[in-house]
């Protein structure tokens, strides 16, 4: 971590280590929390801009450190205000966050992993395999490039960890983001209420969202064992439905909160009046929402979308089983920013509107 001759990153550290790194320097300790302050809350980008830092003090740490924000961004701009931000990431790599106008919301959509070590074949990320997965300050320059972007009138409202990648599966570097984005004395400040975790099933890992103190989004988009397995193979050999169904209902729901389960409707496959019914009998009893998430298509994706009228029946079956449930509106497709679109189109990338 600071080892003589190497570069710390310092977004990519948690309190306690920055506290190490300046007990390391000699320093008081108090200039921990000063530099996550300008870290975090300032977006400060060059560590000689630490005005309350000694001049000496500001030479030293840019010696030994970066602040770890990525070099460049990309925006793509949808019509309907969704802003897809291609992150390049210092190794080249590159990940995908989007902000989502809607209403009085502006939700941000974050990547944890670069392409995603599930194979869910309603999913571009997927076909991508995993790269690698994202670093703490990967994840947080996401949330401060955002943030940056935005005009003095806009400000961000919700953030889901529901881009690329499977965040149960990046489990340290996610717990040590939230611990971030909910920091107040010097972090973004965020309420967990405001923050929601998507996982494909990792049912084992729950319980450590819970103690994150976030809402948990459960990607189910199947009611069969044969049926998920066949969408979500390798998410249905991490669980089977039934354990996940399990976990679920033992998770340490937090008063006033629920789950939220997302059901992905494709055409003929999983959007019968059948699902619907086995949906409301798979989630009977639980605290919990259903958010429906029509099928966004993507360049040589194999299945289809359901049309309106469909989907509204979908719902209609479930509503009327007493199950709270949302059509998610698809946002940003034509920059292909929706749920599901995330993800390497070798040489088909829709050309880009702005760079920042
Ligand atoms: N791995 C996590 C988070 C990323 S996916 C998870 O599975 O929850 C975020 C959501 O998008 C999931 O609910 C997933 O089922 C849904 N999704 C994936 N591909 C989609 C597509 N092509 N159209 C609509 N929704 C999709």
């Amino acid at each position: 971590m600071t080892f003589p001759g190497t570069v710390t990153t310092l977004l990519g550290l948690t309190e306690p280590q920055m506290m190490k790194f300046v007990r390391a320097q000699r320093w008081p300790d108090y200039r921990a929390q000063q530099i996550l302050r300008w870290i975090h809350q300032r977006r400060l980008r060059t560590i000689t801009d630490m005005t309350d830092l000694p001049m000496r003090d500001r030479v030293t740490l840019s010696q030994s450190a970066t602040i770890g924000r990525s070099a460049h961004t990309t925006i793509l701009s949808s019509q309907d205000g969704t802003r897809k931000l291609l992150v390049t990431l210092n190794d080249g790599l590159m990940i995908e966050a989007v902000l989502i106008p809607d209403d009085e919301r502006l939700t941000l959509c974050v990547s944890t992993q670069v392409g995603c070590l599930l194979d869910c074949g309603f999913c571009l990320t997927g076909r991508m395999g995993l790269k690698r997965n994202l670093k703490l300050h990967e994840i947080i320059d996401q949330i401060l490039t955002a943030q940056d972007l935005l005009s003095s009138d806009e400000h961000m409202t919700n953030l889901v960890f529901m881009g690329m990648g499977e965040p149960l599966a990046n489990l340290d570097s996610l717990k040590a983001a939230v611990t971030a984005l909910t920091n107040k004395p010097w972090g973004l400040g965020w309420s967990g209420r405001r923050v929601t975790v998507s996982t494909a099933g990792l049912a084992s890992r729950l319980p450590e969202v819970a103690a994150l103190g976030v809402n948990l989004a459960i990607s189910l988009n199947a009611t069969t064992e044969e049926q998920r397995r066949e969408l979500m193979p390798a998410a249905g050999e991490i669980a089977s439905l039934r354990s996940l169904l399990a976990a679920c209902r033992r998770y340490p729901l937090a008063s006033h909160r629920r789950l939220t389960f997302e059901y992905v409707l494709l055409a003929g496959v999983n959007d019968h009046a059948d699902d619907a019914r086995r949906l409301v009998q798979l989630l009977r009893g639980m605290r919990c929402k259903v958010n429906l998430i029509p099928f966004n298509e993507f360049p040589g994706s194999p299945f289809q979308r359901p049309s309106e009228q469909e989907v509204l029946r979908f719902q209609s079956i479930l509503r009327e089983a007493g199950l709270d449930t949302f059509v998610r509106k698809s946002r940003g497709q034509d920059v292909l920013g929706a749920c599901g679109q995330l993800g390497e189109l070798p040489g088909n990338r829709p050309p880009y509107l702005d760079t920042y």
